[in-house]
């Protein structure tokens, strides 16, 4: 029943250097100007599904098999480019988290849907995977992409025509700054001893203005649900999310006071009911639940995200037309409920136990503000070794820190909201450098110097 065809010369559904065709399986109106579409490879789409309006239901499996995508999810921050065909112009998107498959889901081997030959080749995957629930779901998931529609935007407007059934042309997955790395993480001494939990100790302040909340949301999925990185407890990094929207009616996942007519358990049933392998299909069931808040599916996902976090993931919504504007105190709030966070897990600051050079490309605002662009995988594979962290352990301290790390806070979203928070980017000999740190960032570390902690800024 698949009509799965080569895609690329590789035999990978999407790269770098050509488009190809990818289907709209699903379009979700989230708010007035925003909607989320789904797409899968168009090799991948049962053709029957389509005709029938019904891709994504009665249990068919929701996903595909890519090798660059799923390394793209294991490395945290990744974007694709979109084609407007007429006009042969691409922007970039940024796919939201996989929507969360419950663990008691049937699994995909038995689904008729799928040819044998296929069945062999996920089963594969998966017996090399073998337990990595989180992986699996990854490497098989629709991508879901948050577009606002902007007043006078050309691609904008040209995605918000498409319907379910056309094709849109991808080129990707472009990988981002390498958050994990960045923040530091567990580390072994060589000999495979466990020697320092240096990501436990760490935190990401993200500002996101608009629909800069999906790289928020990726990260979050990399450093709390990616079982190669996500520890138990009070080990894994906290994440706060300062939120701001132009309007109420795009603040999805923000506290409700809930109706009256809502049976109890409210959106939250969704996740913990017995599902289908479908997402898509569960959330359209939820949806039909009569007397119901209907949510969008990104509202309960970030409501999702809070329930299975509570400690280590928050968001705070700031709303224009309610006059809720991010504020000094609000980042400076965050800033130092993260960092007590961190030293209350018993651990020291992270800038307590180790150097950081002026010229590491890792860890040190300066050197960060002239890196050519965010693409830190191409660093890490890099033998040039100025792509080195240089950072040393402090003396006496060598033992607990493996590799070194530094809080993190992100800028994203239109370049007006970055330059507000955090300054203008640069553009210099054909690349977008990160340049100084100004705005209300750059007035909170000139007023407060040393004791708003060390925090590495990156502006996405
Ligand atoms: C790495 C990266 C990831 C991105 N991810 C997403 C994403 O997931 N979802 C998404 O909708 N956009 C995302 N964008 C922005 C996207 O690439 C386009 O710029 C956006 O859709 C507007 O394109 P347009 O052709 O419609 O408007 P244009 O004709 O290019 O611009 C119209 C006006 O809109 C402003 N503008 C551009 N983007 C935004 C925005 N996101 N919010 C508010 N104002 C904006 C521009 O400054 C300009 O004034 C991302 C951009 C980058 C660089």
């Amino acid at each position: 029943m698949y009509r799965r065809q080569s895609a690329s010369l590789d035999d990978d559904v999407i790269n770098t250097s050509t488009f190809t065709a990818f289907t709209i399986t699903e379009r979700e109106q989230v708010s007035p100007t925003a909607f989320v579409i789904t797409l899968r490879p168009s090799a991948w789409v049962i053709p029957q599904g389509l005709e029938s309006g019904r891709v994504g239901e009665d249990g068919e499996p929701a996903g595909f098999l890519s090798k660059r995508i799923r390394d793209a999810w294991r490395h945290g921050l990744w974007s694709v480019e979109i084609k407007q065909p007429q006009l042969q112009i691409a922007r970039h998107y940024t796919p939201l988290p996989p929507l969360p498959i419950s663990a008691d889901s049937p699994s995909m081997e038995g689904k008729s849907t799928l040819e044998s030959g296929h069945v062999n080749e996920a089963k594969a995957i998966r017996t090399e995977k073998a337990g990595r629930i989180t992986e699996d779901r990854d490497e098989q998931a629709d991508l879901r992409i948050l577009v606002r529609r902007m007043d006078g935007g050309e691609m904008s407007n040209y995605l918000s025509r498409q319907r379910v059934g056309d094709t849109l042309w991808l080129r990707g997955p472009h990988l981002g700054f390498d958050v994990f790395r960045r923040l530091g993480d567990r580390s072994t001494d060589g000999g495979g001893t466990e020697i320092g939990d240096v990501g436990g100790q760490r935190g990401v302040v993200f500002l996101a203005g608009g629909t800069g909340i999906a790289p928020a949301l990726q990260i979050a999925h990399k450093l709390l649900d990616d079982k190669e990185c996500s520890e138990s407890g009070e080990s894994r990094p906290h994440i706060s999310i300062l939120w701001a929207n132009r309007w109420g009616a795009d603040t999805l996942g923000r506290e409700q006071i809930p109706s009256p007519r809502s049976k109890s358990g409210g959106w939250f049933r969704f996740w913990g009911r017995q599902g289908t392998n479908n997402p898509s299909a569960d959330l359209q069931e939820k949806r039909k639940q009569p007397g119901e808040e209907l949510a969008s599916s990104l509202a309960l996902q970030i409501q999702d995200l809070k329930r299975r976090h509570p400690s280590h993931f928050k968001i705070s919504y700031f709303v224009d037309e309610e006059r809720l504007f991010i504020k000094a105190h609000d980042v400076e709030a965050a800033l130092a409920s993260t960092n007590s966070s961190s030293l209350s897990a018993g651990r020291e600051s992270s800038s307590s136990s180790f150097s950081i050079d002026r010229n590491c490309i890792w860890h040190s605002q300066k050197a960060v503000e002239f890196l050519p662009d965010d693409n830190d995988a191409s660093r890490s594979s890099s033998p040039d070794p100025t792509c080195a962290c240089t950072c040393t352990p402090k003396v006496g301290l060598g033992t607990t820190v493996a590799r070194p790390g530094v809080n993190l806070v992100c800028v994203s979203g239109p370049d007006g909201f970055i330059e507000a928070y955090a300054g203008a980017k640069r553009w210099h000999d054909g690349n977008e450098m990160q340049s100084a740190i100004r705005g209300l960032l750059g007035l909170i570390r000139k007023d407060k110097g040393k004791k708003a902690g060390e925090w590495l800024v990156l502006k996405m």
